[in-house]
Protein backbone atom coordinates (compact mmCIF):
# COMPACT_ATOMS: atom_id res chain seq x y z
CA UNK A 1 0.00 0.00 0.00
CA UNK A 2 2.17 2.95 -1.34
CA UNK A 3 0.14 5.85 -3.30
CA UNK A 4 2.81 8.17 -3.05
CA UNK A 5 3.98 8.53 -6.81
CA UNK A 6 7.33 7.49 -8.14
CA UNK A 7 9.66 10.36 -9.43
CA UNK A 8 8.50 9.98 -12.91
CA UNK A 9 5.06 10.39 -12.35
CA UNK A 10 5.70 13.64 -10.31
CA UNK A 11 7.79 14.78 -12.96
CA UNK A 12 4.46 14.50 -14.91
CA UNK A 13 2.17 15.83 -12.73
CA UNK A 14 4.81 19.01 -11.95
CA UNK A 15 5.05 19.60 -15.99
CA UNK A 16 1.39 19.57 -16.67
CA UNK A 17 0.54 21.42 -13.51
CA UNK A 18 2.97 24.29 -14.89
CA UNK A 19 1.31 24.13 -18.22
CA UNK A 20 -2.32 24.67 -16.72
CA UNK A 21 -0.67 27.32 -14.32
CA UNK A 22 0.99 29.15 -17.78
CA UNK A 23 -0.56 28.52 -20.69
CA UNK A 24 -4.22 27.27 -20.19
CA UNK A 25 -5.13 29.67 -17.18
CA UNK A 26 -4.02 32.88 -18.89
CA UNK A 27 -6.21 32.17 -21.52
CA UNK A 28 -9.25 30.25 -21.00
CA UNK A 29 -11.62 32.92 -19.39
CA UNK A 30 -11.84 34.31 -23.00
CA UNK A 31 -12.86 31.40 -24.29
CA UNK A 32 -15.27 30.41 -21.57
CA UNK A 33 -16.99 33.49 -22.44
CA UNK A 34 -16.70 33.85 -26.33
CA UNK A 35 -17.43 29.97 -26.56
CA UNK A 36 -14.28 29.12 -28.36
CA UNK A 37 -12.43 25.97 -28.74
CA UNK A 38 -8.99 26.48 -27.55
CA UNK A 39 -6.87 24.84 -30.59
CA UNK A 40 -3.77 26.97 -29.75
CA UNK A 41 -4.22 25.06 -26.07
CA UNK A 42 -4.57 21.80 -27.57
CA UNK A 43 -2.00 21.62 -30.30
CA UNK A 44 0.82 22.61 -27.08
CA UNK A 45 -0.86 19.31 -24.90
CA UNK A 46 -0.55 17.52 -28.52
CA UNK A 47 3.45 18.37 -28.67
CA UNK A 48 3.69 17.87 -24.96
CA UNK A 49 2.78 13.83 -25.73
CA UNK A 50 -0.65 14.39 -23.44
CA UNK A 51 -2.76 12.41 -26.02
CA UNK A 52 -0.44 9.33 -26.20
CA UNK A 53 -0.19 9.32 -22.39
CA UNK A 54 -1.80 5.58 -21.89
CA UNK A 55 -0.70 4.14 -25.22
CA UNK A 56 2.09 1.90 -26.19
CA UNK A 57 5.06 3.61 -28.26
CA UNK A 58 4.59 1.17 -31.26
CA UNK A 59 1.53 3.51 -31.89
CA UNK A 60 2.79 6.59 -31.42
CA UNK A 61 1.83 7.01 -27.41
CA UNK A 62 3.91 7.83 -25.01
CA UNK A 63 4.33 4.27 -23.20
CA UNK A 64 2.56 5.53 -19.92
CA UNK A 65 -0.64 4.06 -18.21
CA UNK A 66 -4.53 5.18 -17.69
CA UNK A 67 -3.04 6.87 -14.30
CA UNK A 68 -0.57 8.59 -15.68
CA UNK A 69 -3.71 10.47 -17.93
CA UNK A 70 -5.96 10.59 -14.83
CA UNK A 71 -2.95 12.66 -13.35
CA UNK A 72 -2.86 15.06 -16.36
CA UNK A 73 -6.77 15.17 -16.26
CA UNK A 74 -6.39 16.26 -12.16
CA UNK A 75 -3.71 18.97 -12.96
CA UNK A 76 -5.71 20.30 -15.83
CA UNK A 77 -9.30 20.34 -14.00
CA UNK A 78 -7.59 22.36 -11.70
CA UNK A 79 -6.97 25.08 -13.49
CA UNK A 80 -10.04 24.17 -16.07
CA UNK A 81 -12.26 21.51 -16.88
CA UNK A 82 -13.02 22.44 -20.63
CA UNK A 83 -9.48 21.69 -21.60
CA UNK A 84 -9.76 18.85 -19.48
CA UNK A 85 -12.64 17.04 -20.52
CA UNK A 86 -11.53 17.70 -24.15
CA UNK A 87 -8.21 15.62 -23.55
CA UNK A 88 -10.75 13.41 -21.29
CA UNK A 89 -12.77 12.58 -24.07
CA UNK A 90 -10.31 12.27 -26.68
CA UNK A 91 -8.04 9.77 -24.95
CA UNK A 92 -10.43 7.44 -23.05
CA UNK A 93 -13.37 7.72 -25.61
CA UNK A 94 -12.09 8.70 -28.96
CA UNK A 95 -8.62 7.01 -29.42
CA UNK A 96 -9.46 4.23 -26.32
CA UNK A 97 -11.90 2.19 -28.36
CA UNK A 98 -9.45 1.96 -31.50
CA UNK A 99 -6.45 0.77 -29.15
CA UNK A 100 -9.20 -1.63 -27.25
CA UNK A 101 -10.84 -3.00 -29.76
CA UNK A 102 -9.51 -2.22 -33.47
CA UNK A 103 -8.13 -4.14 -35.97
CA UNK A 104 -4.40 -3.70 -36.72
CA UNK A 105 -5.70 -1.81 -39.87
CA UNK A 106 -7.81 0.75 -38.14
CA UNK A 107 -5.04 1.61 -35.42
CA UNK A 108 -2.05 2.11 -38.70
CA UNK A 109 -5.13 4.38 -39.79
CA UNK A 110 -6.19 6.16 -36.94
CA UNK A 111 -3.84 6.03 -33.52
CA UNK A 112 -1.17 7.96 -34.74
CA UNK A 113 -2.78 11.42 -35.70
CA UNK A 114 -4.99 10.63 -32.32
CA UNK A 115 -2.36 10.06 -30.36
CA UNK A 116 -0.53 12.94 -31.60
CA UNK A 117 -3.54 15.37 -30.72
CA UNK A 118 -3.46 16.27 -34.43
CA UNK A 119 -6.65 15.04 -34.63
CA UNK A 120 -9.96 14.39 -32.19
CA UNK A 121 -12.70 11.35 -32.18
CA UNK A 122 -16.04 11.22 -30.67
CA UNK A 123 -17.57 8.06 -29.05
CA UNK A 124 -21.49 8.22 -29.47
CA UNK A 125 -23.37 6.30 -27.67
CA UNK A 126 -25.95 8.88 -26.59
CA UNK A 127 -28.81 9.38 -28.11
CA UNK A 128 -31.67 12.06 -27.75
CA UNK A 129 -34.07 9.67 -26.25
CA UNK A 130 -32.07 7.95 -23.79
CA UNK A 131 -28.94 8.03 -21.99
CA UNK A 132 -28.46 5.75 -18.72
CA UNK A 133 -30.46 3.45 -20.58
CA UNK A 134 -28.05 2.69 -23.28
CA UNK A 135 -29.62 -0.66 -24.35
CA UNK A 136 -32.53 1.62 -25.62
CA UNK A 137 -30.11 2.78 -28.62
CA UNK A 138 -32.67 3.22 -31.43
CA UNK A 139 -29.77 4.06 -34.41
CA UNK A 140 -29.58 1.13 -36.24
CA UNK A 141 -26.90 0.03 -39.15
CA UNK A 142 -27.91 -2.38 -41.54
CA UNK A 143 -25.14 -4.44 -43.78
CA UNK A 144 -25.95 -3.79 -48.05
CA UNK A 145 -23.36 -5.42 -49.79
CA UNK A 146 -19.77 -4.46 -48.38
CA UNK A 147 -21.57 -1.39 -46.76
CA UNK A 148 -23.22 -0.41 -43.33
CA UNK A 149 -26.09 1.77 -43.63
CA UNK A 150 -26.55 4.02 -40.75
CA UNK A 151 -29.56 5.66 -39.39
CA UNK A 152 -30.49 7.57 -36.13
CA UNK A 153 -29.16 10.13 -34.15
CA UNK A 154 -26.59 10.53 -31.04
CA UNK A 155 -27.15 13.31 -28.33
CA UNK A 156 -24.25 15.65 -26.25
CA UNK A 157 -21.22 14.12 -28.55
CA UNK A 158 -17.75 15.53 -27.00
CA UNK A 159 -14.77 16.38 -29.05
CA UNK A 160 -17.72 15.36 -32.25
CA UNK A 161 -17.39 18.83 -34.49
CA UNK A 162 -14.20 20.56 -33.85
CA UNK A 163 -12.35 21.95 -36.73
CA UNK A 164 -9.86 18.38 -36.23
CA UNK A 165 -12.16 16.02 -35.81
CA UNK A 166 -11.34 12.87 -37.74
CA UNK A 167 -14.35 10.38 -37.29
CA UNK A 168 -16.53 8.99 -34.28
CA UNK A 169 -17.10 5.73 -33.53
CA UNK A 170 -21.03 4.87 -32.92
CA UNK A 171 -23.05 2.78 -31.40
CA UNK A 172 -25.86 0.88 -33.03
CA UNK A 173 -28.66 -1.72 -33.35
CA UNK A 174 -27.10 -3.86 -36.16
CA UNK A 175 -29.35 -7.06 -35.15
CA UNK A 176 -31.20 -9.47 -32.58
CA UNK A 177 -29.43 -11.65 -30.25
CA UNK A 178 -31.10 -15.64 -29.59
CA UNK A 179 -32.49 -14.34 -26.42
CA UNK A 180 -34.70 -10.82 -28.37
CA UNK A 181 -32.37 -8.31 -26.87
CA UNK A 182 -30.58 -5.74 -29.66
CA UNK A 183 -27.62 -6.98 -30.76
CA UNK A 184 -25.37 -3.44 -30.33
CA UNK A 185 -22.38 -3.06 -32.50
CA UNK A 186 -19.60 -0.12 -32.84
CA UNK A 187 -19.02 1.29 -36.36
CA UNK A 188 -16.48 4.25 -37.24
CA UNK A 189 -17.73 6.96 -38.92
CA UNK A 190 -15.04 9.70 -40.56
CA UNK A 191 -16.30 13.08 -40.81
CA UNK A 192 -17.02 14.22 -43.76
CA UNK A 193 -18.82 11.13 -44.56
CA UNK A 194 -21.91 11.90 -46.69
CA UNK A 195 -25.28 11.61 -44.73
CA UNK A 196 -23.03 12.47 -41.22
CA UNK A 197 -24.51 15.88 -40.13
CA UNK A 198 -23.14 17.81 -37.24
CA UNK A 199 -25.45 19.98 -35.61
CA UNK A 200 -24.52 23.41 -34.19
CA UNK A 201 -22.42 23.31 -31.17
CA UNK A 202 -25.34 23.50 -28.26
CA UNK A 203 -25.70 26.59 -25.37
CA UNK A 204 -24.06 24.60 -22.37
CA UNK A 205 -24.63 26.00 -19.03
CA UNK A 206 -20.69 24.60 -18.05
CA UNK A 207 -17.58 23.56 -20.27
CA UNK A 208 -18.47 26.16 -22.44
CA UNK A 209 -15.01 26.14 -24.26
CA UNK A 210 -15.79 22.52 -24.89
CA UNK A 211 -16.97 21.22 -28.05
CA UNK A 212 -20.26 19.29 -28.15
CA UNK A 213 -22.87 18.41 -30.85
CA UNK A 214 -25.72 16.86 -31.92
CA UNK A 215 -25.55 14.16 -34.86
CA UNK A 216 -27.59 12.80 -37.44
CA UNK A 217 -26.78 9.82 -39.62
CA UNK A 218 -29.34 10.17 -42.58
CA UNK A 219 -28.57 6.71 -44.72
CA UNK A 220 -25.25 7.40 -44.14
CA UNK A 221 -22.90 4.80 -45.76
CA UNK A 222 -19.44 3.33 -44.43
CA UNK A 223 -17.25 0.36 -45.75
CA UNK A 224 -18.23 -2.89 -43.81
CA UNK A 225 -14.70 -3.07 -42.30
CA UNK A 226 -15.27 0.16 -40.57
CA UNK A 227 -16.77 -2.34 -37.66
CA UNK A 228 -14.58 -1.88 -34.58
CA UNK A 229 -14.14 -5.61 -33.35
CA UNK A 230 -16.67 -7.62 -33.15
CA UNK A 231 -20.13 -7.30 -34.19
CA UNK A 232 -22.57 -8.13 -31.14
CA UNK A 233 -19.80 -6.26 -28.84
CA UNK A 234 -20.81 -3.19 -29.00
CA UNK A 235 -22.62 -3.39 -25.58
CA UNK A 236 -19.24 -4.89 -24.08
CA UNK A 237 -17.14 -2.58 -25.61
CA UNK A 238 -19.12 0.79 -24.11
CA UNK A 239 -18.92 -0.74 -20.65
CA UNK A 240 -15.31 -1.24 -20.68
CA UNK A 241 -14.67 2.43 -21.83
CA UNK A 242 -17.08 3.61 -19.10
CA UNK A 243 -15.74 1.48 -16.61
CA UNK A 244 -12.28 3.26 -17.59
CA UNK A 245 -13.82 6.68 -17.94
CA UNK A 246 -15.41 6.63 -14.30
CA UNK A 247 -11.43 6.68 -12.93
CA UNK A 248 -10.80 9.50 -15.84
CA UNK A 249 -13.93 11.87 -14.54
CA UNK A 250 -12.87 11.39 -10.90
CA UNK A 251 -9.20 12.47 -11.20
CA UNK A 252 -11.02 15.25 -13.15
CA UNK A 253 -13.16 16.45 -10.33
CA UNK A 254 -10.88 15.88 -8.23
CA UNK A 255 -8.74 18.42 -10.05
CA UNK A 256 -12.32 20.69 -10.16
CA UNK A 257 -12.20 20.50 -6.14
CA UNK A 258 -8.51 21.22 -5.63
CA UNK A 259 -8.38 23.95 -7.77
CA UNK A 260 -11.80 25.51 -5.25
CA UNK A 261 -9.31 24.97 -2.89
CA UNK A 262 -6.52 26.93 -4.11
CA UNK A 263 -8.46 29.76 -4.90
CA UNK A 264 -10.58 30.04 -1.49
CA UNK A 265 -6.98 29.93 0.67
CA UNK A 266 -6.27 33.26 -2.55
CA UNK A 267 -9.04 34.94 -1.81
CA UNK A 268 -9.42 34.46 1.95
CA UNK A 269 -5.65 36.14 2.64
CA UNK A 270 -6.32 38.72 0.10
CA UNK A 271 -9.95 40.02 1.18
CA UNK A 272 -10.32 41.99 4.03
CA UNK A 273 -13.74 42.46 6.04
CA UNK A 274 -14.36 44.01 9.60
CA UNK A 275 -11.16 45.05 9.77
CA UNK A 276 -9.16 41.59 9.14
CA UNK A 277 -8.28 39.05 6.34
CA UNK A 278 -12.12 36.78 6.16
CA UNK A 279 -9.63 33.86 6.23
CA UNK A 280 -8.84 34.65 9.96
CA UNK A 281 -12.30 33.86 10.78
CA UNK A 282 -12.80 30.01 11.77
CA UNK A 283 -15.77 29.57 9.73
CA UNK A 284 -13.96 30.36 6.76
CA UNK A 285 -10.67 27.77 8.06
CA UNK A 286 -13.25 25.46 8.47
CA UNK A 287 -14.94 25.43 5.12
CA UNK A 288 -11.73 25.44 3.39
CA UNK A 289 -10.44 22.89 5.50
CA UNK A 290 -13.31 20.53 4.71
CA UNK A 291 -12.90 20.96 1.23
CA UNK A 292 -9.52 20.23 1.19
CA UNK A 293 -10.24 16.69 3.45
CA UNK A 294 -13.05 16.21 0.16
CA UNK A 295 -10.72 16.23 -2.74
CA UNK A 296 -7.80 14.51 -0.66
CA UNK A 297 -10.39 11.64 -0.15
CA UNK A 298 -11.63 11.48 -3.61
CA UNK A 299 -7.99 11.54 -4.88
CA UNK A 300 -8.32 8.42 -2.54
CA UNK A 301 -10.73 6.88 -4.37
CA UNK A 302 -9.21 7.11 -7.48
CA UNK A 303 -5.67 6.29 -7.02
CA UNK A 304 -7.37 3.01 -5.59
CA UNK A 305 -9.73 2.55 -8.52
CA UNK A 306 -6.67 2.89 -11.03
CA UNK A 307 -4.26 1.04 -9.13
CA UNK A 308 -6.86 -2.05 -9.34
CA UNK A 309 -7.77 -1.34 -12.90
CA UNK A 310 -3.41 -1.53 -13.34
CA UNK A 311 -3.33 -4.73 -11.69
CA UNK A 312 -5.60 -6.46 -13.91
CA UNK A 313 -7.89 -6.87 -10.65
CA UNK A 314 -12.04 -6.42 -10.91
CA UNK A 315 -12.19 -2.48 -10.52
CA UNK A 316 -15.62 -1.61 -11.45
CA UNK A 317 -17.07 -0.86 -8.14
CA UNK A 318 -13.98 1.30 -7.00
CA UNK A 319 -14.06 3.45 -9.81
CA UNK A 320 -17.80 3.82 -9.98
CA UNK A 321 -17.42 4.85 -6.10
CA UNK A 322 -14.52 7.31 -7.01
CA UNK A 323 -16.94 9.16 -9.70
CA UNK A 324 -19.54 8.95 -7.16
CA UNK A 325 -17.67 10.56 -4.42
CA UNK A 326 -15.37 12.54 -6.58
CA UNK A 327 -18.30 14.40 -8.35
CA UNK A 328 -20.27 14.49 -5.77
CA UNK A 329 -17.36 16.93 -3.55
CA UNK A 330 -16.39 18.76 -6.75
CA UNK A 331 -20.02 20.56 -6.58
CA UNK A 332 -20.01 20.54 -2.32
CA UNK A 333 -16.52 22.92 -3.32
CA UNK A 334 -17.33 24.90 -6.01
CA UNK A 335 -20.53 26.20 -3.96
CA UNK A 336 -18.24 26.83 -1.16
CA UNK A 337 -15.48 28.06 -2.89
CA UNK A 338 -17.92 30.45 -4.65
CA UNK A 339 -19.73 30.94 -1.21
CA UNK A 340 -16.27 32.38 -0.17
CA UNK A 341 -15.65 34.77 -2.71
CA UNK A 342 -19.30 36.43 -2.19
CA UNK A 343 -20.47 38.31 -4.95
CA UNK A 344 -17.36 37.97 -6.72
CA UNK A 345 -18.27 34.39 -6.85
CA UNK A 346 -20.88 34.68 -8.94
CA UNK A 347 -18.64 37.17 -11.49
CA UNK A 348 -17.60 35.18 -14.78
CA UNK A 349 -13.59 36.37 -14.16
CA UNK A 350 -13.09 34.72 -11.02
CA UNK A 351 -12.13 31.06 -11.67
CA UNK A 352 -14.39 29.91 -8.84
CA UNK A 353 -17.46 30.70 -11.56
CA UNK A 354 -16.06 28.67 -13.42
CA UNK A 355 -15.49 25.52 -11.47
CA UNK A 356 -19.53 26.06 -9.76
CA UNK A 357 -20.99 25.97 -13.69
CA UNK A 358 -18.19 23.35 -14.62
CA UNK A 359 -19.30 21.12 -11.25
CA UNK A 360 -22.72 19.73 -12.14
CA UNK A 361 -22.02 17.78 -15.34
CA UNK A 362 -19.77 16.08 -13.20
CA UNK A 363 -22.67 14.36 -11.82
CA UNK A 364 -24.45 13.38 -15.15
CA UNK A 365 -21.80 12.39 -17.97
CA UNK A 366 -20.18 9.46 -18.20
CA UNK A 367 -23.30 7.68 -16.06
CA UNK A 368 -25.01 9.83 -13.31
CA UNK A 369 -24.59 9.80 -9.71
CA UNK A 370 -28.05 7.50 -9.34
CA UNK A 371 -26.42 5.09 -12.27
CA UNK A 372 -23.10 5.17 -10.34
CA UNK A 373 -24.91 3.51 -7.38
CA UNK A 374 -27.01 1.00 -9.27
CA UNK A 375 -23.56 -0.33 -10.98
CA UNK A 376 -22.01 -0.18 -7.00
CA UNK A 377 -25.41 -1.98 -5.15
CA UNK A 378 -24.97 -4.37 -7.98
CA UNK A 379 -21.66 -5.49 -7.74
CA UNK A 380 -22.63 -5.66 -3.52
CA UNK A 381 -25.17 -8.63 -4.92
CA UNK A 382 -28.33 -6.51 -4.92
C1 LIG B 1 -21.66 18.23 -21.96
C2 LIG B 1 -21.96 16.79 -22.17
C3 LIG B 1 -21.05 15.98 -22.84
C4 LIG B 1 -21.36 14.63 -23.09
N1 LIG B 1 -20.48 13.87 -23.85
C5 LIG B 1 -20.90 12.64 -24.27
C6 LIG B 1 -20.11 11.89 -25.22
O1 LIG B 1 -19.03 12.32 -25.65
N2 LIG B 1 -20.60 10.70 -25.64
C7 LIG B 1 -21.78 10.19 -25.21
O2 LIG B 1 -22.16 9.10 -25.65
N3 LIG B 1 -22.53 10.85 -24.28
C8 LIG B 1 -22.13 12.07 -23.83
N4 LIG B 1 -22.89 12.77 -22.93
C9 LIG B 1 -24.15 12.19 -22.45
C10 LIG B 1 -24.15 11.80 -20.98
O3 LIG B 1 -23.31 10.69 -20.76
C11 LIG B 1 -25.61 11.54 -20.59
O4 LIG B 1 -26.25 12.82 -20.57
C12 LIG B 1 -25.77 10.85 -19.28
O5 LIG B 1 -25.29 9.51 -19.36
C13 LIG B 1 -27.24 10.81 -18.79
O6 LIG B 1 -28.09 10.41 -19.80
P1 LIG B 1 -29.40 11.27 -20.12
O7 LIG B 1 -28.97 12.67 -20.30
O8 LIG B 1 -30.10 10.62 -21.26
O9 LIG B 1 -30.28 11.18 -18.84
P2 LIG B 1 -31.39 10.07 -18.53
O10 LIG B 1 -30.82 8.72 -18.73
O11 LIG B 1 -32.63 10.40 -19.27
O12 LIG B 1 -31.64 10.29 -16.99
C14 LIG B 1 -32.43 11.36 -16.48
C15 LIG B 1 -32.45 11.23 -14.95
O13 LIG B 1 -33.08 9.99 -14.58
C16 LIG B 1 -32.21 9.24 -13.75
N5 LIG B 1 -32.43 7.82 -13.99
C17 LIG B 1 -32.45 7.17 -15.18
N6 LIG B 1 -32.67 5.85 -14.97
C18 LIG B 1 -32.75 5.66 -13.64
C19 LIG B 1 -32.98 4.53 -12.79
N7 LIG B 1 -33.11 3.31 -13.29
N8 LIG B 1 -33.03 4.72 -11.46
C20 LIG B 1 -32.87 5.95 -10.93
N9 LIG B 1 -32.67 7.07 -11.68
C21 LIG B 1 -32.61 6.93 -13.01
C22 LIG B 1 -30.81 9.69 -14.16
O14 LIG B 1 -29.86 9.38 -13.17
C23 LIG B 1 -31.02 11.18 -14.36
O15 LIG B 1 -31.02 11.82 -13.10
C24 LIG B 1 -22.57 14.09 -22.61
C25 LIG B 1 -23.47 14.91 -21.90
C26 LIG B 1 -23.19 16.23 -21.70
C27 LIG B 1 -24.22 17.09 -21.00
Amino acid sequence: MDFRLTDEQAALRDSVRDFAREVVAPVIAEHYEQHTFPYEVIRQMGKMGLFGLPFGEEHGGMGGDYFALCLALEEIARVDSSVAITLEAAVSLGAMPIYRFGTEEQKATWLPKLLSGEALAGFGLTEPGTGSDAAGTQTRAVLDGDQWVINGSKAFITNSGTDITAMVTVTAVTGTNPDGSKELSTIIVPTGTPGFTVAPGYSKVGWTASDTHELTFDDCRVPAANLLGARGRGFAQFLRILDEGRIAIAALAVGLAQGCVDESIKYAKERHAFGRPIGANQAIQFKIADMELKAHTARLAYYDAAARMLAGEPFKRQAAIAKLHASTIAVDNAREATQIHGGYGFMNEYPVARFWRDSKILEIGEGTSEVQRMIIARDLGL
